[in-house]
């Protein structure tokens, strides 16, 4: 079943079921506190906070998310991609957990020739809340999985909030057993990589008074109005009913692999550590594509910085893969054309997005050579195991565009560690002097770190994660 295919049944079995379809909202975050959007809830946090009244009682959309905390699964992993979909639907205090499970029940079991996902009953689990038995009745009762293939879990992994007083509540989620073949018996709870995260459903029912920590709040009763807010990864879900290994072999993302397979004449399948690096390759033209699509430039800074870093990334990922003339143009086409059935916007736009994508390329090239050579000799001078500079660094990132995290990366593989500190102290002495020239002109833009900061637990601290060296360019 084609990813569009899935997505199509998606909105069709909800709106069948009295939800309005809203259109994703862009990737880029309207919320100034995060940079791209991370769930398909950000768009509704007006209506789940109870901020604005609902125009509709029930949504479902499929979002176009970007986590950059996810950065280092990438290819790794089975199912963590920087850019993915997620399928969500949503109820302001209409519909609750029962109709929540029965839905997504119903929608994953539902035989393909009757309009549904086709997923075999026995190969689906459920984690829930320790302290949540409503939510384990309501399993047994509308579904047909039998208590052995429901898991408990305590707040780490099922309960949600955003961080701040305010709403919050237990999660569901729902896993696919991928067979023996894939690891050990025991359900999600033992193994993660043979039981497939695909789809977590939140319910939204506390107010709390106060949270100390992801695992430390207090509960101050119940929401006047209950909602429901569920996620599910269609890339999953699609890699699953596909019938390939991971979500980089998905017919949206693999023909990107089957292109850097033929451009450097490495066969996929061969080698593990070149098939990380086709993977790699695939996932961030991807989202390069999507984020640029979405009206992102690279910049040294915020969005731009991460669009600057996935699209060096990829290319550096190609060199290492023997490719040393620009990739750019063989890639990012290939991916459209993937990507295109989805967002038809991605083709007719093709002439602007690429030509900003070939820009960073050419200009990356320019640096690339040079930065390299500063580097290697740095690390001959210092040996194996010993530490190269912060002044490396920096040099590396401000004359030679070397984002950080690539410099480190180029650095490990030679055995060579690099002072971050000293990297991070003459950015941000570089940064001060960049905020007096400024000052000259206006007031920065200070943006409002809002009370949704924290908000959609790991997607968000991952993000500040991935970003902690700049952490205070990435708002501004
Ligand atoms: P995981 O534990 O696998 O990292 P998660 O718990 O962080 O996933 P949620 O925040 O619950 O994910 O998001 C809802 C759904 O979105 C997940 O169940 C999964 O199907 C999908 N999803 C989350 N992160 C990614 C990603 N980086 N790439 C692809 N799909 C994802
Ligand atoms: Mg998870
Ligand atoms: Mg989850
Ligand atoms: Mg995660």
């Amino acid at each position: 079943m084609k990813t569009a295919e899935i997505r199509r049944r998606w909105l069709d079995y909800f709106e069948a079921n009295g939800h309005v379809v809203v259109p994703s909202a862009s990737v880029i975050s309207s919320d100034p506190s995060i940079l791209f959007n991370i769930a398909g809830m950000v768009q509704f946090i007006p209506y789940l906070s109870g901020r604005e009244p609902a125009p509709f009682p029930r949504a479902t959309s499929v979002q176009k998310c970007v986590r950059t905390g996810d950065i280092e699964e990438v290819g790794k992993t089975t199912r963590h991609g920087t850019f993915f979909q997620m399928n969500g639907n949503f109820s302001f205090g209409d519909y609750f957990k029962e109709d929540a499970i029965r839905f997504a029940w119903e929608l994953l079991t539902t035989p393909e020739s009757a309009g549904g996902l086709g997923f075999e009953p026995d190969r689906l689990w459920a984690t829930v809340h320790a302290e949540d038995a409503e939510t384990i009745d309501l399993w047994l009762k509308n579904t047909a999985i039998p208590a052995e293939r429901i898991q408990t879990r305590g707040n780490e992994d099922n309960f949600w909030h955003t961080g701040q007083p305010g709403p919050g509540g237990y999660c569901s989620e729902i896993y696919y057993d991928r067979g023996p073949a894939y690891g050990a018996e025991g359900g999600p709870i033992a193994d993660e990589d043979r039981y497939i995260e695909i789809w977590n459903l939140v319910f939204m029912e506390f107010e709390l008074s106060a949270v100390r920590s992801k695992v430390d709040f207090d509960i101050k009763g119940e929401l006047p109005a209950k909602n429901i807010d569920t996620g599910m990864g269609l890339e999953r879900v699609a890699f699953l009913k596909q019938g390939v290994e991971n979500m980089y072999e998905i017919d949206e993302v693999y023909p990107v692999i089957a292109a850097a397979s033929e451009l450097s004449g490495r066969r996929y399948g061969a080698d593990e550590g070149d098939d990380v690096r086709m993977r790699v390759v695939a996932d961030h033209v991807r989202s390069a594509l999507i984020i640029i699509g979405d009206g992102v430039r690279p910049a040294n800074e915020g969005r731009g910085y991460i669009l600057r870093r996935l699209l060096r990334r990829a290319v550096r990922a190609m060199r290492l893969l023997g490719v040393t003339e620009p990739v750019m143009p063989v890639l990012l086409p290939v991916s459209m054309d993937a990507m295109k059935a989805s967002y038809p916007e991605l083709e007719t736009d093709f002439d602007r997005i690429s030509r900003i994508a070939y820009a960073e390329e050419r200009a990356f090239l320019r640096t690339l050579e040079s930065g390299t050579e500063l580097l290697t000799r740095a690390v001959e001078q210092v040996g194996r195991g010993g530490t190269i500079g912060g002044d490396i660094a920096f040099a590396l990132h401000d004359t030679h565009g070397f984002p950080i995290d690539m410099t480190l990366e180029m650095a490990a593989e030679q055995g060579v560690e690099v002072d971050e500190t000293g990297f991070t102290e003459l950015m941000a002495e570089q940064r001060r002097r960049a905020k007096e020239d400024a000052k000259a002109k206006k007031g920065s833009l200070q943006a409002d770190l809002s009370a949704y900061s924290a908000l959609l637990d790991e997607g968000a601290t991952e993000f500040v994660g991935y970003d902690n060296l700049t952490a205070d360019s990435r708002i501004r």
